[in-house]
């Protein structure tokens, strides 16, 4: 027997419960489940150490905000999307501490603000350095006050049910029990968050595999923009784990082998002159945006500035200077990490950093109100690309992102499932068993293989890291593509061990891995076909921006030949593209 909701969201993490929320408090009357393969607190938010963007002081403009997110995306983003996001944004983080999240203060008691990368003026409301953890917490137990909100918790969701050209509820597998449940609904809304286990090196929790684009993709839904991966300049070595920018929003610095401020000889982008002296420009350097920050880093260490490590090549993130008080009252977290997972202690010895994959700029495509082209397919958050991000994402608009457009995408959905109540139940149900065979058949009783999912999966990291990284050629995507192809061949050869039913782990990374298949080559096919260098995509045989052919977005979708790449216009309201520049 199929359950049946008005709405099911896929996804318990900021997006998640922001889209649940605001159907509850629309409209009291709609049924909302939420499936998620973690429990909610246990969703990538809840790691987010830095904060979140939006205008609040005086000094301080919608416009300033509007520009930033502009500049940053490298025209890229859609700005009717970024308008409304930066309008929407404060209301959204207010509405957020009325619901429990508590914000760091000013002495006066007036919200604080943090400088972050990209962000020409402090608008970075953050709580200590565990913002995605207060945030998360605040959205979690406001959730638990509307009784229409049902959690599926350590469910896994493996297909999105299309019956009639709509999409009508999702097949889940319940982790402890084996079993492929049908959950329908009028309308389904993705928050699957990012995929940045695509590659090796990454902050993203094991869970971030990126499921919900994997199912929109095979739903025939095409995945925006997915050649643009944002790496992030100050990760540790070895584990990935994440220093947060508010390291460098604080003023710590970073200097390579010599003790030296390297950042000081790249070109972060052209200074720009300072004409209104109420508006004096921060200097950027460890504050420009993360992708020129991560391409400064692979330069330098061309130049051999950089120490090897075991992790790989490294430099110092140094915030000596802040001081043990600074430190334990602005950056406690970032103290904790470096001391249990690099060993030292910041406040007497530099971190050793190095760029690891972050965050993804691409994913399912929506319009301004989070729907896709399959009606009743909604998408908000990371694994939705609005897009308000497009060539590299500024720090610290993705949390705000979550609030903004998760609300937008729940209203949404809402009055979708209200106009069209009626399903298929007999069909959808039907899918639901042919869902079971197939996980049945090519996993859980497969019999034969000799792929293991570990080896496949370090081969697909390797392949990632070669030629989709921070600087690409048609050579290098081309050959990892071919690499992910014949990955794609040798899976259908796998080995499965485990039989059981009750939280098979084997099972979810089988699942999780073919998604990541899938994705890994729509990132390839989208990086080859974009002969530009634009944000985070860096082409060394095409080294300039290319307006002419590449103001656009691209569009990945899947067919049985393989990956087809079409395009979409970008939306330009009032600010036509310049040359990308920051202040020094
Ligand atoms: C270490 C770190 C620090 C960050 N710091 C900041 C910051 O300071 N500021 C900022 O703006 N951004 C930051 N980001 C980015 C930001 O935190 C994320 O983009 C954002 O939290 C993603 O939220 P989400 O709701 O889209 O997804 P997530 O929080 O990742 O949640 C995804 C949900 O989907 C569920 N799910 C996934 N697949 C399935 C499936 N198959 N079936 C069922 N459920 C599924 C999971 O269980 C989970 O509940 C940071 C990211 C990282 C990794």
């Amino acid at each position: 027997m199929s359950l049946r909701h008005d709405i099911v969201i896929v996804g318990g993490g900021g997006a998640g419960l922001r889209a649940a929320i605001a159907i509850a408090e629309t409209n009291p009357s709609l049924s909302v489940a939420v499936v998620s393969k973690v429990y909610p607190m246990r969703s990538h938010t809840v790691a987010a150490e830095g904060g979140a963007a939006a205008v609040i002081k005086d000094n301080d403009s919608l416009d300033e905000h509007f520009k930033d997110t502009i500049g940053g995306s490298d025209w890229l983003a859609d700005q009717d999307a970024v308008e409304f996001f930066v309008k929407t944004a404060p209301e959204e983080m207010i509405q957020l501490e009325h619901w429990g999240c508590p914000w760091s203060r000013e002495p006066d008691g007036s919200v604080a603000v943090r400088p972050f990368g990209g962000m020409k003026i402090e608008r970075t409301w953050f709580a200590a350095d565990k913002t995605g953890f207060h945030m998360l917490h605040a959205l979690y137990q406001t959730s638990l006050k509307y009784s229409p909100i049902t959690s599926y918790n350590e469910w896994f969701a493996t297909k999105i049910l299309v019956e009639n050209n709509r999409c009508q509820g999702v097949a889940a597998l319940d982790l402890r029990t084996g079993k492929v449940e049908t959950v329908l609904a009028g309308a389904v809304i993705m928050c699957t968050g990012g995929a940045g286990k695509i590659f090796p090196f990454t902050t993203n929790g094991a869970i971030k595999t990126g499921d919900g684009m994997g199912m929109a993709y095979r739903a025939g839904v095409g995945l925006k923009d997915m050649e643009f991966i944002q790496y992030h300049p100050t990760g540790l070595p070895g584990t990935g784990i994440l220093i947060t920018e508010a390291a460098r929003g604080e003023g710590g610095i970073l200097i390579n082998k010599d003790g030296y401020r390297y950042l000081q000889d790249y070109d972060l982008g052209t200074p720009l002159e300072i004409t209104d002296p109420d508006h004096p420009v921060k200097k950027s350097m460890e504050l420009g945006p993360r992708d020129r920050l991560s391409q400064a880093f692979m330069r330098e260490r061309d130049k051999g500035g950089t120490i090897s490590t075991d992790g790989g090549p490294v430099v110092h993130l140094d915030i000596r200077h802040l001081g043990e008080k600074l430190i334990d009252k602005k950056l406690p977290f970032v103290r904790e990490l470096a001391k249990n997972y690099a060993g030292i202690d910041p406040v007497h010895t530099p971190i050793p950093v190095r760029p690891v994959v972050h965050y993804i700029m691409g994913g399912i495509d929506t319009d301004i109100n989070g729907a896709t082209q399959l009606p009743g397919l909604y998408a908000a958050g990371e694994t939705a690309c609005v897009s308000i991000n497009g060539a590299n994402r500024l720090g610290s608009n993705s949390l705000t992102e979550l609030l903004v457009f998760g609300g937008v995408a729940g209203h949404a959905a809402a009055e979708f499932a209200t106009n069209n109540p009626d399903l298929d139940e007999a069909a959808l149900e039907l899918q639901g068993v042919d869902e079971q065979q197939r996980i049945a058949r090519d996993f859980i009783n497969k019999q034969g293989g000799t792929e293991r999912i570990a080896t496949l999966r370090k081969e697909m990291h390797e392949t990632m890291e070669e030629g989709a990284g921070i600087y690409r050629t048609d050579a290098a995507l081309r050959t990892t593509s071919e690499k992910l192809v014949e990955l794609r061949e040798r899976f259908a050869n796998l080995l499965i061990e485990d039989r059981s039913l009750t939280f098979n782990t084997e099972l979810t990374s089988a699942l999780e891995l073919d998604f990541m298949l899938d994705l890994a080559l729509a990132v390839a096919e989208s990086g080859l076909a974009r002969t530009e260098s634009r944000g985070s995509h860096q082409r060394t045989d095409y080294p300039e921006r290319d307006d002419a052919n590449f103001l656009k977005h691209s569009l990945a979708f899947k067919t049985i030949d393989g990956v087809r790449i079409d395009y979409k216009d970008v939306v330009i309201t009032k600010w036509p593209p310049e040359e990308r520049v920051y202040g020094r």
